[in-house]
């Protein structure tokens, strides 16, 4: 059997590795991109020098050959399930038995006057980070449009090498419909704190040519004018799937697919960024353009193309990043604009550079999730009390439990107490101190510590 895979992306790769360790299929991988899987994650440190695009393979150029896993670097301009062929530029065509389509997501456009202009560009492939590259050497100002988590990368990037950056907002305040209001502002706050012109509430209107064709000026809604050679378009991303066009596969935002990531037609499945769950589980999105969820839709996919049927269970939401020097990490359900059900602790260090936010339902009691910046807990620790849904006075006397490592990170579990107990007029109390052998006897199973 020949399984040819489109993308050679974390979703596409992990597919690739598993359907080899599950069987002897042929396996293809086809990537316009690059002609080796890099971390897309690390794009930002090669621009920044911290690393050198070799290091961001995960794996040696000769692992591929050595477990039997052809690369082809072609684009596939149309599937042809009848035919059951991919067309190629500027190739034959390639046949195949089963069909997984990997293929990722593409920046959003909104239409802006301008928007294709040399020099502006989006963030998301290594041509992207060719560009960048391009476009920096005696750049005055990069004009960067859009939120979210690439912007500020792209911000931070332009930052590193002292170039002055404006950075458009459209919201009243940084990705304030994923982070909650106070921690929005702290990173208002840290992206001001950095030197970048960041402009709230502003949304761009055009894009002016510099009369050569390249991007020349940023002109948002306020009226003010930005004399630039870069306009970074980060606003967001959506599923790459306009070359399935007129193949049947059907589609809405995404690639749609079941719980075992089987496409609406034969033998086509669909993974990663690009695939659009028809019944996410409860609590889950559709759509998931995320690297840890693309890995485990490929080691499911495979089980399910080598005959061992699996559903598709991402587990418990989790996420981080960083915000120039804060780090972030979310796990469980944490909302922008909470539901009544949701009750939240929240406690701030005065350096308003950390804080820990948790969340628990009104009613039950029970934990919902944790919201962290700046400071690091343990993943499998806020993971298992979330699975097992657990009283939030558990979760608050065992804190020190999640707390990463207080040889390098403060402890701020008596501080987050205090901040309930004000709430709730409770005289709670910290159970004892993190020690390991209480950490792997709590992951073990014991429901409380002694
Ligand atoms: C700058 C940046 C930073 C990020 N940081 C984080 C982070 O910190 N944490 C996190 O969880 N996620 C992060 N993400 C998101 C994460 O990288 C993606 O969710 C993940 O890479 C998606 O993997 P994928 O395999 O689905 O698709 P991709 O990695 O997009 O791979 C798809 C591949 O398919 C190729 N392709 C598409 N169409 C065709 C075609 N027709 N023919 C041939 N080849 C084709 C593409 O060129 C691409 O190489 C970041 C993304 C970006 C851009």
């Amino acid at each position: 059997m020949h399984i040819a895979i489109i993308g050679n992306g974390i979703s596409g790769i992990t597919a690739a590795r598993f359907i080899r360790k599950l069987s002897d299929h042929r396996i293809t991988v086809i990537s316009a991109e690059t002609d080796h899987f890099f971390s897309r994650t690390a794009l930002m440190y090669i621009y920044m020098g911290h690393m050198r695009f070799e290091d961001t393979k995960p794996y040696e150029d000769w692992f591929w050959a050595k477990n039997r896993i052809d690369l082809l670097r072609a684009y596939v301009e149309r599937i042809d399930p009848d035919q059951k062929q991919l067309e190629l530029r500027d190739r034959a065509p390639l046949p195949y038995d089963k069909l997984i389509i990997a293929c990722g997501s593409t920046p959003n456009k909104f239409g802006w006057p301008g928007q294709d202009l040399d020099g502006v560009h989006g963030m998301y492939s290594f041509q992207d980070l060719e560009a960048m590259e391009r476009h920096s050497p005696g750049l005055q100002r990069a004009v960067i449009v859009g939120g979210g988590l690439i912007g500020i990368e792209m911000a931070e990037m332009f930052h590193s090498r002292h170039i002055p950056v404006t950075f458009l907002v459209r919201e009243p305040s940084y990705w304030n419909g994923v982070l909650p209001a106070e921690e929005s502002q702290m990173v208002n706050r840290h992206i001001r704190e950095n030197h970048i012109d960041l402009r709230l509430a502003t949304e761009l209107r055009e894009i002016v040519d510099d009369g050569q064709g390249k991007a020349g000026a940023g002109i948002p809604g306020l009226g003010v004018r930005f004399l630039c050679g870069f306009g970074g378009r980060p606003a967001g991303v959506r599923p790459n799937i306009s070359f399935l066009e007129g193949s049947g596969i059907e589609t809405q935002r995404g690639i749609l697919v079941d719980e075992h990531l089987r496409t609406s037609v034969p033998d086509i499945y669909a993974i990663g960024d690009c695939a659009q769950a028809r019944a996410p589980r409860p609590g889950r999105r559709p759509i998931e353009a995320i690297w840890y969820t693309g890995r485990m839709m490929g080691e499911t996919v495979a089980y399910n193309i080598c005959d061992r049927a699996q559903s598709y269970d991402p587990g418990i939401w989790f996420n981080s990043a960083k915000f120039f020097e804060i780090e972030y990490q979310v796990y469980g359900n944490v909302q922008a604009r909470p539901p009544e059900n949701h009750a939240s602790i929240y406690w701030e260090h005065s350096d308003g550079r950390r804080s820990i936010r948790i969340i628990y339902d009104r009613e039950t009691l029970t934990i919902l999730g944790f919201n962290l910046m700046g400071v690091r807990y343990r993943h499998e620790v806020c993971e298992k009390w979330l699975r097992d849904q657990a009283h939030v006075e558990e979760v608050l006397q065992n804190l020190s439990l999640a707390n990463f490592d207080p040889e390098f990170y403060s402890e701020y579990e008596a501080k987050v107490i205090a901040s309930y107990n004000q709430q709730t007029g409770k005289q709670l109390r910290l159970r004892q101190k993190r020690r390991l052998d209480s950490v792997l006897r709590f992951l073990r199973g014991a429901t409380t510590i002694s």
